[in-house]
């Protein structure tokens, strides 16, 4: 009898899995439907050994130390700033929107002051800042929303700024100085010897079983088991009791190239021309030494693999449905991106699973990531139990 069945080894899964066996000595099998363990965070090394993540550019980058230290149980990590620039025409400029992106693409010479009056004077004001639209021209005027985002965001989700919640481009600050870092945060780290590693390393366990190629549905009869955890999505969950919710997807072309390095930066937008959005060259997030390079275009499309939960206001509706479904099934638990349909970076998965993982076993968080207790204390009932 498992204890738990866990749907999909992403970080959802994996982390939930890790914990509860290794915390709480329960006993647990985590089904995929991929051949692999690690969900989108999946990396490989390609045909030509360099080490490529397949389902495009994931960047570690987060605030919390109870994700970071946690995580750190499993992986060494070496230090990453991620930085990216768009082309946009013949010029090539830092994004986020920062000083030296401004000067180039309108050849000013503005000093930080220069450029905070600038933007006042372009910004535009709407009533209420509802759409991803009116964060960036509220923030940066028009032309450089359309120069910057309108296209990208259009090619990536399929819709116009103005029919996406806010917080999608909020993702993305302006600056006034010249720091070109894509992200602030306190930890910004790749796992040393890539993810699949640091997964392997948290599912090394006698207690937890994996089974690849299989659908949860074609084998959850035939297992005895206490409880689900489930992170796929939700809709499909339901068989789409109440229709399907829209996920974005993507297309990657992956290419190795036979040259060393091909890009300045890790990551070039497009936001203007070609299908493709971005281009990332995988070499600089992990620092591999090799004499050719691997790059990944990601074209944006429907109905392939689910990736993106798309944030906006009918989709929210929808899922509240779901969610309303799913507390009807104690039975069950619902994490991750899919399963909660949230925009959520990997350590927001992360700190949610180990938000489950507390509800579970009646510990507190912290308690859980900096004094885990010894393997084989029982945990307290868990909910639904
Ligand atoms: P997933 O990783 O999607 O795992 C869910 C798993 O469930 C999958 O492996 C799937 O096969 C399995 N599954 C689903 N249904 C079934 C079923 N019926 N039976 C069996 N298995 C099933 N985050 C960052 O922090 N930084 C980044 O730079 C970053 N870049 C990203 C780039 C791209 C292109 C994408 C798509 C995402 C990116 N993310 C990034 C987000 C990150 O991928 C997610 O936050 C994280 O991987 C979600 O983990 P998860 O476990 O919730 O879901
Ligand atoms: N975005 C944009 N232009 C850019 C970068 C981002 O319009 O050069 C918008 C776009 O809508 C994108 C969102 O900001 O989907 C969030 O960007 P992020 O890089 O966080 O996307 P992700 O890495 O999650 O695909």
């Amino acid at each position: 009898m498992f204890d738990y069945v866990i749907v999909g080894a992403g970080f959802a899964g994996s982390v939930v899995a890790a914990q509860m066996a290794r915390n709480f000595d329960r006993k647990v099998l985590l089904i995929d439907r991929r051949n692999h363990i690690g969900g989108n965070a999946y990396d490989h090394y390609d045909h030509a050994g360099v080490l490529v993540h397949k389902y495009g550019p994931h960047i570690f980058h987060t605030n919390s130390r109870d994700v970071f230290e946690y995580l750190s149980k499993f992986t060494e990590w070496r230090p990453y700033e991620h930085r990216v620039l768009a082309k946009v025409g013949d010029k090539l400029v830092p994004v986020p929107i920062n000083l030296d992106t401004v000067n180039r693409l309108y050849s000013l010479n503005l000093t930080v002051e220069g450029l905070e009056k600038y933007l006042e004077s372009v910004a535009e004001k709407p009533a209420a800042i509802r759409t991803s639209e009116d964060v960036v021209v509220s923030r940066v005027g028009r032309d450089l929303y359309e120069k910057m985002f309108r296209g990208y965001t259009r090619k990536q989700w399929g819709l116009d700024p103005s029919e996406l919640d806010a917080s999608v481009t909020a993702r993305i600050p302006v600056r006034t100085n010249r720091d070109d870092r894509y992200f602030t945060d306190t930890y910004q780290v790749m796992p040393k010897h890539g993810y699949t590693r640091l997964f392997e390393n948290m599912l090394d366990h006698k207690n937890i079983g994996i089974v690849l190629n299989t659908c949860y549905r074609d084998v959850i009869r035939s297992v005895p088991h206490r409880q689900l955890v489930y992170t796929g999505p939700i809709d499909e969950f339901f068989d789409y009791r109440y229709g399907k919710l829209p996920y974005r997807s993507l297309e990657f072309k992956h290419e190795t190239h036979d040259v060393p390095q091909l890009q300045p930066v890790a990551v070039i937008n497009y936001p203007n021309d070609h299908a493709y959005t971005r281009v990332t060259e995988f070499k600089h997030l992990t620092g591999q030494a090799h004499h050719r390079t691997s790059v990944v275009y990601e074209f944006p499309c429907n109905n392939l693999e689910p990736y993106y939960p798309v944030p906006r206001p009918e989709n929210a509706a929808l899922y509240k449905k779901y969610e309303a479904l799913a507390a009807t099934r104690p039975d069950v638990h619902f994490v991750g991106r899919l399963a909660t349909y949230k925009y959520y970076n990997m350590d927001q998965v992360v700190a949610q699973a180990l938000t489950l993982c507390a509800k579970l076993s009646g510990a507190t968080r912290g308690e859980l990531v900096r004094k885990p207790p010894a393997v084989g204390q029982v945990a307290k009932p868990a909910a639904g139990c």
